[in-house]
């Protein structure tokens, strides 16, 4: 199974695309996370990207294409693959139909009036990648899940997340009608719980 996961930011796509990559395993592919991991690391990749990336704009496309195909080039997705983040524009897409086209892409659907609330809230944590929210964790400094220090991402604040939003507007929701148009979109209501958003998309994926 070929799977991209569509959404806004702050739509959820992290969060559900843990859950997926698990009970079909399928490997999980952010790249966003891929570019962070570079930043953290200072390879050339990271020191390239990391202004672009910290004012919440898209890096470049050929850099982005080039990963993904050299990621998808990996044994593990000979069985399909899970994108999250990618593609974000209709080169991207147009890129991917040409190296290896997705069967279905789920759109995570929610209200953009919470984004804002979604994002800044998010806490991080650099150690396990986990992905928590403040009103949903007890200790908001602590992982949940590993008890590391949780941090805010450096593009998870009001300022970068308007124009992270307005990117997403301009270039990343035309691909709602691309793969409308190709016959691969389902919708699905993100503004649920983490766990109803799941189970509806399994019942999607059959
Ligand atoms: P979110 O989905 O919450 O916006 P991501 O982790 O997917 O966060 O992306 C964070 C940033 O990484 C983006 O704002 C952008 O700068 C960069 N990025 C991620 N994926 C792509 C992509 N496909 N093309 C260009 N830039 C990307
Ligand atoms: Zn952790």
């Amino acid at each position: 199974m070929k799977l991209i996961l569509l959404g806004a930011p702050g739509s959820g796509k992290g969060t559900q695309a843990a859950y997926i990559s698990e009970k079909y395993d399928l490997p999980h592919i952010s790249t966003g996370e891929i570019f962070r991991e570079n930043i953290k690391e200072m390879t050339p990749l990271g020191v390239k990207v990391k202004a672009v990336m910290d004012t919440g704009n898209l890096c470049p496309d050929d850099l982005t294409v080039e990963l993904v195909k050299e990621r998808l080039s990996k044994p593990d997705c000979k069985n399909g693959y899970l994108l999250d983040g990618f593609p974000r524009n209709i080169y991207q897409a147009s890129a991917l139909d040409e190296i290896d086209a997705p069967d279905k892409v789920i759109n995570l659907d929610i209200d953009l009036s919470k984004i804002e609330h979604r994002i800044t809230g998010r806490r991080s944590c650099a150690k396990c990648n986990g992905s928590y929210h403040v009103d949903f964790i007890g200790n908001v400094n602590t992982c949940p899940n590993c008890g590391s220090e949780l941090t805010i991402r450096k593009d998870d604040t009001v300022e970068v997340v308007k124009e992270r939003l307005a990117v997403y507007e301009v270039q990343t929701a035309p691909l709602i009608d691309y793969y409308k148009a190709q016959g691969k979109l389902v919708n699905v209501d993100g503004d649920k719980s983490i766990k109803e958003v799941f189970d509806e998309i399994v019942k999607v994926l059959g």
